[in-house]
């Protein structure tokens, strides 16, 4: 995607923060990054936002904001396999997306159980694929070309050669085919729509952690933001850290930061050596050359 492109998605990202104290910039040498558009103090909410697409495994939240489920939550009565914690949840997830999935006879339960059970992430980006792709559908996106611009951006040549990664996609793939029923020439959702997809969801998604784990993934939810998707991460100079609120996401600071500077997470866990952060960046599909990546500490 050029610079033009972007500038129009940039408006369209725009639309959807609650806070203009930073921007999405685009630079030659990074791509896509956030800058802070004034200073920040230390410990600011810097912006919130709703994501653009989330989902849980949990029985216990409401599949659309996920909330934990009162007594009287609602079922969808359809396909008895989405539960609301309330009626406004219900229509805003039929309006948004739902209904394409109910006509449609997505298998939802199945990928959710195996989100639950299943120690990689197919489940819960499975389910969020079908989500985006319902969106797509029900609202009449005429985005789906820009999308594929989108996604080609997103991932980096490196990510066809990772057989592992490849492997998950394709696994996921197939997943969503038999969830989502499509017939076999079903257009756009082919096999590299989905790659570039997934792609996405895996180098751009948060985990949103289970509020306690027990047996199983440690991982109850997975969301993608439009602004937060596109902070880059840094192992030594990250200065901010996101936090769920329901399905919004809230962006703070960690550190003062000037006007102008990127805003910057940790992807992995900044205390782990050098090789131990490089493996597990690999499914980011991308090589970090922060400055302690460069030194090898
Ligand atoms: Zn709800
Ligand atoms: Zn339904
Ligand atoms: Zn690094």
């Amino acid at each position: 995607m050029g610079k033009d492109k972007f500038e129009e998605w940039n408006e369209f990202w725009k639309a959807s923060i609650q806070s203009m104290d930073v921007k999405i910039d685009y630079l030659d040498q990074v791509g896509r990054t956030v800058i802070a558009t004034k200073s920040i103090k230390k410990g600011e909410l810097i912006f919130k936002e709703k994501s653009l697409v989330t989902v849980t495994h949990l029985v216990s939240s409401c599949d659309y904001c996920l909330q934990t489920l009162p007594s009287q939550s609602i079922t969808c009565e359809q396909c008895k396999q989405e539960v609301y914690c309330s009626k406004e949840c219900q229509t805003a997830a039929w309006k948004e997306y739902h209904e394409w999935q109910c006509q449609q006879k997505c298998n939802l339960a199945s990928l959710k159980q195996m989100a639950r059970t299943s120690k990689t992430s197919s489940g819960l980006h499975g389910l969020l694929a079908i989500r985006l792709f319902s969106k797509m559908q029900q609202n009449k996106w005429n985005l789906l070309q820009d999308w594929k611009d989108l996604q080609s951006k997103c991932i980096t040549q490196d990510l066809h050669s990772n057989q592992l990664l490849f492997d998950h996609y394709f696994q996921t793939w197939l997943l969503c085919r038999n969830a989502m029923q499509l017939p076999d020439a079903y257009p756009y959702f082919d096999l590299s729509f989905l790659v570039h997809v997934l792609g996405l969801f895996g180098g751009n998604c948060f985990g949103i952690p289970h509020a306690s784990p027990t047996n199983g993934p440690p991982i109850a939810a997975s969301s993608l933001g439009n602004v937060s998707a596109f902070i880059n991460h840094s192992c030594c100079d990250y200065n901010a850290y996101n936090k769920f609120k329901g399905n919004e996401i809230q962006c703070f600071s960690l550190k003062d930061i000037a006007q102008g500077e990127p805003i910057l997470y940790t992807y992995v866990n900044p205390s782990l050596p050098f090789v131990e952060r490089a493996k597990a960046l690999q499914q980011y599909g991308f090589v970090c050359d922060c400055r302690t990546c460069k030194a090898k500490t």
